[in-house]
């Protein structure tokens, strides 16, 4: 499933290839993604203003004031090609722009999911409006965070992984942020130090940044819009190592199940 990695370099891949072009037709194969595709009448033919993301969605926005937001579900993708080139297997939408330019939306589970909201309404979407901290963002910050989860007895790793709190931060970057903040995963939200907060915060930013930067993790099938895997995967410190040796102090890498999800960390760095 693409993280918010892997959303923000589609994101980035998009932008300077279609930013500035004008929508010239929506094409579909007539099959319903999660929910029934939006009325795409709605953008005209309107040019691209500029691509976002806010958590896993990606938000398109046309100089008509209407904003597409698209979420990738679980194998959801998208690809820039020529007007000309054939649909893969699994095409569904395709959205064709000035200069023979195509975005083809190819998901062979179908539950990604869009819809067309206007741009200056898009904070009251009911996708979007009870998020939190984007966590790349200057708002994001250790005291913020720690006055948020003062009173929380859930763990610190569900806390980090509950949308509500800060969008983005799946179970890979959940586990890799708390072993380089050295934070046990279980431990209670309310019980960490205004340090651990802060470092915990820096090492969230940190690995998330780290894993745009390689294109996002890849476990399955996610392709970047350019069609090459990314590379993070490779860099996992304690994500999906369990026996192995840590790489700081050698002890077994130990696997605990919280909230339904594995959680890895090391005994010795993460106390
Ligand atoms: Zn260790």
């Amino acid at each position: 499933m693409p993280e918010l990695p892997e959303v923000e370099t589609v994101v980035n891949g998009l932008k300077p290839l279609l930013v500035g072009k004008r929508i010239v037709g929506v094409g579909s194969s007539g099959k319903n993604l999660r929910y029934p595709l939006p009325d795409f009448a709605l953008l005209g033919q309107s040019k691209l203003l500029d691509v976002q993301r806010r958590a896993k969605y990606l938000l398109f926005h046309f100089e008509n004031g209407q904003s597409l937001l698209w979420h990738l579900g679980m194998t959801g993708q998208f690809h820039v090609l020529g007007k000309d080139e054939a649909a893969a297997k699994h095409e569904h939408v395709r959205l064709s722009f000035a200069d023979d330019l195509t975005l083809r939306y190819r998901d062979v589970r179908r539950f990604g999911y869009a819809d067309i909201c206007a741009t200056d309404a898009l904070g009251e979407h009911v996708w979007l409006k009870k998020l939190g901290f984007e966590p790349l963002s200057t708002a994001f910050d250790g005291f913020h965070l720690q006055k948020m989860l003062k009173t929380r007895k859930t763990s610190i790793k569900q806390a980090i992984m509950d949308n509500h709190v800060v969008v983005g931060v799946g179970n890979i970057y959940a586990a890799e942020s708390l072993f380089r903040a050295k934070v046990h995963p279980a431990q209670q939200a309310k019980s960490l130090t205004a340090k651990q907060y802060q470092s915990l915060v820096k090492h969230i930013k940190q690995v998330l940044r780290q894993a745009i930067e390689a294109g996002g993790s890849t476990i399955s099938d996610f392709v970047k819009a350019d069609g090459k895997p990314g590379y993070f995967s490779h860099s996992f410190k304690v994500y999906g190592r369990v026996g192995e040796p840590c790489y700081t102090c050698k002890a077994k890498i130990e696997k605990i199940v919280q909230g339904g999800r594995a959680s890895f960390f090391c005994p010795h760095c993460q106390p």
